[in-house]
């Protein structure tokens, strides 16, 4: 069973990174002399700030974005445009650490090498540690998570999917990491083991005072996980606020439709399941004013207007719905 002991949110809790109009754009296909023949718009004006000791969770079809928005926060790219600032205060130096948890744990540790070795790899690769104390640290973490130390020196495969997400889970705390992603992180797990997953990830946030991002395709994880939810539609972030406003009480036309895809026990969600009228866009082409226009049961003539659109964002205090008729439309 899921634990409801979850902390709240802390109402002074500050931003520790601030994602201004961020843009992330690859070059796509090549002609004869290799030059790109287009641009994928992966991510395409992300605001965004992450606040110390919250649970953000991403939702969104496949191929909104979310994956793309991971490598950018773990650093694997740069933003093609817009800023991504670390905020350091006197209390809290910020190191641009961030650490991933991904959905399968199977295929995310080595199977060469000892699990003690596995843990202690972000050490090594930041070289933030004395070679001689990896093994201790990884003790300590590994009794965090629940793995007996005297397994430090076994492989992956002779442990179960759940120990193996445990693992998964002490390599990402080793760092001591400001930011942890988790990838759909019980979504390869047998149902039995997810909710004590889910407990676990909980307590450790407590106790060390974690921040996650939590991209995940089940609405009833981030029910129970997330302080704040973000909607993503083709690179953008459509709806952004407190997951029970966001959850009970959708502005965001785009939102309410991949509520409604969501049957009751919370099943993950499906691209082709959402009961919007065409298929997601492709991201080469974007489409003018609201990106969601083509699918939207409520598009007018003014939703290709960009502008209204940059008016209407933002326009509810700590929320975002980049819609120009949430006020109606609530
Ligand atoms: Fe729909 Fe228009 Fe709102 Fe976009 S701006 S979500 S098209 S009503």
């Amino acid at each position: 069973m899921i634990s409801s002991t979850r902390k709240p949110l802390p109402t002074d809790s500050a931003s520790i990174l601030d994602l201004k109009e961020v843009r992330v754009h690859f070059p796509v296909g090549s002609d004869w002399m290799g030059r790109p023949k287009g641009l994928a718009h992966a991510l395409n004006g992300i605001d965004l700030d992450v606040r110390g000791g919250e649970t953000l969770g991403v939702v969104g079809e496949s191929g909104c974005g979310k994956s793309t928005l991971a490598q950018l926060l773990m650093g694997l790219i740069k933003p093609t445009s817009g800023s991504l600032n670390w905020i350091y205060n006197d209390a809290h130096e910020r190191s641009s650490n961030v650490q991933i948890v991904f959905q399968d744990p199977q295929s995310s540790l080595d199977p060469r090498l000892p699990i003690w070795k596995i843990i202690t790899e972000p050490l090594f690769v930041q070289r933030s540690a004395p070679r001689g104390e990896m093994r201790e640290i990884a003790a300590k973490v590994a009794e965090q998570v629940g793995i007996r130390t005297e397994y430090l020196e076994r492989f992956p495969h002779q442990f179960s999917g759940g120990q193996r997400q445990r693992i998964a889970i002490a390599r990402a705390l080793s760092s001591n990491p400001d930011i942890i992603v988790l990838d759909e992180p019980t979504s390869a797990l047998d149902i039995s083991v997810q909710a004590q997953i889910l407990n676990l990830l909980q307590e450790l946030q407590r106790s060390r005072d974690l921040t996650y991002i939590l991209i995940s395709h089940n609405v009833s994880v981030v029910r129970h996980m997330a302080d704040r939810v973000a909607v993503m539609y083709l690179g953008q972030i459509v709806e952004l606020g407190r997951t029970a406003e966001v959850l009970e009480r959708p502005r965001h036309p785009y939102t309410r439709l991949l509520l409604e895809a969501v049957p009751r026990l919370g099943a993950p969600l499906d691209n082709a399941q959402v009961a919007a009228p065409t298929e997601l866009p492709g991201n080469r082409q974007l489409p003018t004013g609201c990106f969601f226009r083509d699918r939207c049961p409520l598009a007018t003539t003014g939703c290709d207007k960009p502008q209204l659109l940059a008016a209407a964002a933002g326009a509810i205090g700590d929320n975002l719905v980049r819609c120009h008729l949430e006020s109606v439309v609530g």
